[in-house]
């Protein structure tokens, strides 16, 4: 499997930027994981929309889904030019319907929508789903071609039982949207990248991506926060155009 990072600021990116969207490409097919605010410009550098197999998404916050309209135009051109046929999949939650129902459009992309226990099987990986401490109804992703295993945390707050879901993957893709110094009092919806490093360690994953960061903290202090996690993995901040082979 091969991971390029198409978006990972939140919650409006930088100069730029791009908030997040990673492109899944296999030997079987090529999937959109999120699509944020400018990822799908990111996209068109690294293939055509013809090539695209569907689009997964963990949930409706615009900074996960601002581009899906811009998507839709794009399958639209292509289909009008005659570059692909049928109607384009995209799979994501059922809630808030109001947002749900704008994932499908007229005959181009068609919502098919997921649940914790749905199981889909594309591009020639198994998806599964874990819903997760978020405001919204939010999920989680495993990925596995069945040799190794990708875990996309999606949003999360500190709630979420990643022991049985995420344990032992070979990469897990967290957000960490604060730092320490920056973490609300009371009820949140997002991670610090030390409670990121400390759950990834936590689940024994072998390689940690930190994402979903702000534009306005310094990557410097994001990178002292991780290492006060103290994961004894591999890690590294995402960056538009990073491709991880797993
Ligand atoms: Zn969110």
């Amino acid at each position: 499997m091969r991971l390029t990072v198409l978006g990972f600021e939140s919650p409006a990116p930088g100069p730029g930027g791009a908030t997040p969207g990673y492109l899944l490409e296999t030997a079987a097919g090529k999937l959109l994981i999120d699509c944020g605010s400018g990822v799908y410009a990111q996209l068109m550098k690294h293939i055509r929309i013809e090539e695209l197999s569907a689009v997964v998404l963990s949930h409706y916050h615009h900074d996960h889904i601002c581009d899906m309209p811009i998507l839709q135009y794009g399958v639209m051109m292509a289909s009008i030019f005659g570059k692909r046929n049928g109607t384009f999949p995209v799979y994501g939650p059922a809630e808030p319907q109001d947002w749900a129902h704008k994932m499908t459009y007229h005959q181009y992309t068609v919502l098919h929508t997921v649940m914790e226990n749905s199981v889909l099987h594309l591009a020639g990986v198994e998806i599964s789903f874990l819903r997760t401490d978020h405001p919204i109804m939010c999920y989680a992703m495993k990925i596995t071609d069945g040799r190794k295993t990708i875990v996309y945390g999606a949003d999360t707050g500190p709630g979420t039982n990643w022991d049985i879901f995420a344990v032992d993957c070979d990469l897990f893709i967290c957000e960490s949207t604060f730092t320490t110094e920056y973490v609300p009092r009371g009820k949140r919806a997002h991670l610090s990248a030390r409670e990121a490093a400390q759950m990834a360690e936590r689940i024994r994953a072998k390689q940690l991506l930190l994402t979903h960061l702000s534009p306005d903290i310094p990557r410097k202090k994001y990178e002292d926060d991780a290492a006060a996690g103290r994961y004894s993995g591999c890690w590294q901040l995402a960056e538009i155009g990073q491709v991880i082979e797993i």
